[in-house]
C-alpha cells in the first residue's frame, strides 16, 4: 500500500516536475520571440522590412539582429545572417551547435543555408513565409533527405504576442513584398 502511495507520489512529483519544465521551456521560447520581435520593430521604425533575430544556447543571448539591407545596402544583410556573424564572434567559433535560433519570419533559403552551414540545432519562427516556393527549398535545406544534419524547424504559437504587433510585421508584407 505505502509503496503504491509513494509510486503515485512519485508520478505526481513528476509530472508537477515536467509541466514546470515545460512551463520554463515555453516562457524562454516567448521571451526570446519577444526579443525577435523587437528587432522587427527597430528594423520597422529605421524603414527597413521588419524581421528580426536572435540567437540563443543554453540560455544565453548569442546575438540579436535586424534586418538591414537599406541602411547596408547589401543584399545579404538579412537578420539572420545578422545575427549568424555576431554570434560566431561572440562565441568565436562558426560552430554553434545546440544553439536555436528565434525569427519573426520563416527564412529565405539563403538564410537556411547559414543556418545549416553554422550548425545551429534549432530554429523557431513566427510567421510563415508567404512564398511557397521559399518555404518547400527552406524546409528541403533544413531538414530534407540531403540534410545529414538536420536542423528543427518548428512555428511558434502566436496567440500570446500582441496582436498589433502582429499585425505590424505581418501587414508590412503584404503590402511591400512585391
Ligand atoms: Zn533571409
Amino acid at each position: 500500500m505505502e509503496s503504491g502511495q509513494d509510486g503515485n507520489i512519485a508520478a505526481l512529483t513528476n509530472l508537477i516536475y515536467v509541466h514546470f519544465f515545460c512551463g520554463v521551456i515555453f516562457m524562454n521560447d516567448y521571451k526570446y520571440m519577444l526579443m525577435a520581435l523587437e528587432e522587427a520593430k527597430k528594423a520597422y521604425s529605421e524603414d527597413e522590412i521588419p524581421i528580426g533575430a536572435v540567437i540563443v544556447r543554453e540560455n544565453e543571448v548569442l546575438s540579436s539582429a535586424h534586418n538591414r539591407k537599406e541602411k547596408t545596402q547589401l543584399p545579404i544583410a538579412h537578420a539572420e545572417i545578422l545575427a549568424i556573424i555576431e554570434a560566431c564572434a561572440k562565441s568565436k567559433n562558426w560552430r554553434l551547435n545546440n544553439a536555436t535560433m528565434y525569427v519573426t519570419l520563416e527564412p529565405c533559403p539563403m538564410c537556411a543555408s547559414a543556418i545549416k552551414q553554422s550548425r545551429i540545432s534549432k530554429v523557431v519562427y513566427l510567421l510563415d513565409s508567404n512564398s511557397f516556393v521559399n518555404k518547400k527549398i527552406t524546409n528541403e535545406i533544413l531538414v530534407g533527405e540531403d540534410a545529414n544534419i538536420p536542423v528543427e524547424i518548428v512555428k511558434y504559437d502566436d496567440i500570446s504576442f500582441d496582436k498589433d504587433d502582429l499585425k505590424l510585421i505581418s501587414s508590412f508584407f503584404e503590402n511591400k513584398r512585391h
